[in-house]
């Protein structure tokens, strides 16, 4: 299977201009590129405006439509031409409050509506230290998976938290130990992503060292040249 690049632009750019811009020239810069699939996830405001690369959004509410004032469904990301939709970043955990039985609800949405979740899943620093990484991933698979009944239509991102945004990735043999605790854990056909500060140095030792099957990339797909050189070093 091709290794799945997604990039998740977060609250960036401020303008229209420059969302068009950027995904001008990733498009350009990856017409020709077979051996990849890649994904990009604007904010939501930004979807309509952007067409011929595949399409992802960050998060969605697990309610198709109603008195959610401010709310996006996975149904109305559906139409407008999404395919993925990232679900418990640990940004939205952190900042937002999101917990297992949240991300769970919306997991079953994105499944409901069609589409892919891309399910985060990632331990913190002081979790790591204090052993407890393993007991975090678990709940957040268990509870996250709850009533998914082909879990292999659900893709796994591990990302975890100390290396997001920081600069500091995850080292290539623990990302690959990371990797085999999280298939154990869950199907043999599911997909599992790595996420955290990827970039085009180390992309390629996630994939074939590490047997991760894609990135999911921050910062870094930002930067037009840059995220174009990681699809190409993510070709098998
Ligand atoms: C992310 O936000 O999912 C992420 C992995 O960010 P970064 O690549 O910037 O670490």
């Amino acid at each position: 299977m091709k290794p799945l690049i997604v990039a998740n632009w977060k609250c960036n750019p401020i303008t229209q201009s420059e969302a068009k811009e950027l995904f001008d020239s990733i498009s350009k810069g990856i017409k020709d590129i077979e051996n990849a699939e890649t994904v990009i996830c604007p904010p939501f405001i930004y979807l309509s405006l952007l067409k011929g690369l595949t399409l992802g959004a960050q998060d969605c509410y697990f309610e198709e439509k109603g008195a959610y004032t401010g709310e996006v469904s996975a149904a109305m990301l559906k139409d407008l031409g999404c395919q993925y939709i990232i679900v418990g970043h640990s940004e939205r955990r952190k900042l937002f409050g999101e917990k297992n039985n949240d991300v769970n609800k919306k997991v079953l949405a994105v499944l409901d509506a069609g589409l892919i979740p891309i399910l985060c899943v990632g331990e913190t620093e002081q979790e790591r230290e204090q052993e407890k990484t393993e007991e975090v991933l678990k709940a957040e698979l268990e509870i996250g998976l709850i009533d998914v009944h082909d879990v292999s239509k659900v893709i796994v991102a591990y990302e975890p938290i100390w290396a997001i945004g920081t600069g500091n990735p995850c080292d290539i043999e623990e990302a690959q130990r990371m990797k085999g605790i999280i298939q154990k854990m869950v199907s043999k056909n599911i997909r599992i992503l790595y996420g955290g500060s990827v970039n085009s140095e180390n992309a390629e030792g996630y994939l074939k060292q590490a047997e991760f099957n894609g990135l999911l990339v921050g910062g870094a797909s930002l930067k037009a040249k840059e995220f174009i050189k990681i699809v190409n070093r993510s070709l098998s």
